[in-house]
């Protein structure tokens, strides 16, 4: 590893390069290899007794060479883990501006509730009458989530939004061969997160893209002229990918359910209407809601999440099991389709039940917000997006401009023409201002976009440091210092890496270096 300093160096002056270090760390900023590479096989952090002798029961089939994985003491385990941690940007280290993913503060009263052991330690085959408790957790956080969407059922257990999505179009599918009608063709506008179009095609659908409007919206029009006998659904983002509310969402729904169609709508951006708008009055039959983006959990790098699904009275009798049913005896899971409120469910998303840590999270953080503390944090996250547009927009270029953004500030790369600069070295030269880089190339119809989501939980102070760094790079960027951002990350663990390459040919498997050949002595 070898960075060097950026700064000039006046005469006399101290050089700002720094040395290379003898062990390749960097005082507080340290190196560290893979397990495989600092672990040895004959360690454990454990001490187990010699097991007594017993017989095998496993018919023959028992390993006959060792294992081969590479063990750490604990100190050592410790270590390893704290100096990865090290290495990467959370919510919790600074403002983490990811569009698209609302990557907001995670109280940790959320936390302490999901550690509850009355939520933590639970068994999902333990007998139901000792999990009343969670049972009512999951019913509340269902009764919340169909008070703030005005919708009729909750499917609450798949696991992500794109596990939400695939749930809520699977109802669609049931529901329209509940009635004997085979549709083959998904309308998707161009805008849409690509989980979208992936999930209607996992159904089996023929994916039909839907142009967006100059002002970056759906036009009713087209919807119209998609739409015939062969549509099975619309799906719709609201506030859309490009942070802006879709405004003629009500006649767009109309005239799907007018050609017999269902209407999708992606909730990923609920956070930009939670209290404001229920969605089931804008005519929507199933949307999935992030848990871990509106409501809050440490998310990102891949979970956990939890996308339950609100459904209209239309997929309500759809709806995956199980249920969360009560009766004289309390609450109970109904699990098999014997029962009438779920003969006609589509099966199961999941084993068991779904997230309950993220459950118990969501909840905790709605009740301690409640109505008008949910209304305000919306209200805060759109007021942030729309502080960070107008404060950039004199220097970078803000498509779509003429109407009030979401809780999302989209910026394209119109306003690095000339510069011979990307918005890939944009976003790298953030990373050395000591920010994760914004949502960079996503939506796709904005070309070089930049999509900039502060949430509701950044102070002012902290957005006008952001703003600040973001206008000092623009104005790098148009007088010509390559340098700055060609070279970016200076200050990073790892500098640029060829991202491509780790795409399209990932090497997924350690191999041990050869043997260095000693010289003779
Ligand atoms: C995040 C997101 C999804 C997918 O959610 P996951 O939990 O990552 O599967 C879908 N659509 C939009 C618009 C999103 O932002």
């Amino acid at each position: 590893m070898n960075r060097e300093g950026r700064g000039a160096t006046a005469p006399g002056a101290i050089s700002n390069s720094a040395p290379a270090t003898f062990t390749g760390n960097r005082a507080l900023d340290l190196e560290e290899g893979l397990l495989f590479e600092i672990g040895r096989t004959e360690v454990t952090g454990v001490d187990l007794d010699e097991p007594d002798a017993f017989a095998l029961r496993l018919g023959g089939l028992e390993r006959t060479a060792p294992l081969g994985l590479p063990g750490l003491s604990e100190p050592e385990a410790m270590r390893h883990y704290v100096r990865l941690s090290r290495m990467n940007y959370g919510i919790d280290s600074g403002l983490f501006p990811l569009g698209s993913c609302t990557m907001k503060h995670n109280p940790r009263l959320n936390e302490r509730m999901a550690r509850l052991s009355g939520f933590a330690d639970l068994h999902p085959l333990q007998p139901v009458s000792t999990v009343q408790g969670a049972l009512g957790l999951i019913d509340e956080l269902c009764r919340w989530l169909l008070e703030l969407t005005g919708m009729a059922a909750v499917a609450f257990t798949p696991k992500a939004g794109a596990h939400g999505e695939l749930c809520g179009m699977m109802a669609i599918k049931a529901a329209l061969a509940a009635r004997g009608d085979a549709r083959s063709v998904v309308l998707v506008p161009e805008s849409a997160h690509g989980t979208n179009p992936a999930t209607a095609a996992l159904l089996g659908y023929e994916v039909r893209s839907i142009p967006a409007r100059a002002d970056g919206t759906v036009d009713p029009e087209s919807v119209k002229a998609a739409l015939s006998p062969e549509v099975a659904a619309l799906m719709l983002t609201n506030p859309n990918t490009c942070g802006l509310f879709e405004r003629n969402v009500v006649e767009i729904a109309a005239a799907v359910h007018e050609a017999g169609a269902y209407f999708y709508a992606d909730g990923a951006n609920f956070n930009a209407i939670l209290g404001k708008v229920r969605i089931g009055d804008l005519g929507v039959d199933a949307m999935h809601i992030n848990l871990h983006k509106t409501f809050s959990t440490p998310h990102g790098g891949g979970g956990p999440g939890a996308g339950p699904v609100v459904l209209s009275p239309a997929l309500a009798p759809f709806a995956p099991l199980p249920a969360v049913v009560a009766d004289a005896d309390g609450l109970r899971l109904v699990e098999t389709t014997d029962a009438p409120e779920t003969a006609q469910a589509l099966g199961r998303m999941c084993a068991f039940h779904g997230q309950m840590g993220m459950f118990v999270r969501a909840l905790s953080w709605m009740l301690s917000h409640g109505a008008d503390g949910m209304r305000q944090a919306s209200e805060d996250a759109v007021l942030s997006a729309n502080y960070i547009r107008a404060s950039l927009m004199d220097l970078m270029s803000a498509p779509f401009a003429t109407r009030p953004a979401m809780h999302e500030a989209l910026f394209d790369d119109a306003w690095l023409e000339g510069t011979g600069l990307t918005t890939l070295d944009v976003a790298k030269a953030l990373i050395d201002e000591g920010y994760h880089p914004m949502t960079v190339y996503f939506p796709l119809v904005v070309h070089g976009a930049m999509l900039i989501e502060p949430t509701e939980s950044e102070s002012k102070a902290s957005l006008d440091l952001f703003i600040a760094a973001l206008r000092d790079l623009a104005l790098a960027a148009k007088a010509g210092d390559m340098a700055r951002f060609q070279g970016a990350p200076y200050y990073a663990p790892r500098r640029r890496l060829d991202e491509t390459r780790a795409a399209r040919a990932p090497v997924l498997r350690w191999t041990a270096p050869a043997p260095v050949p000693r010289a003779a002595e």
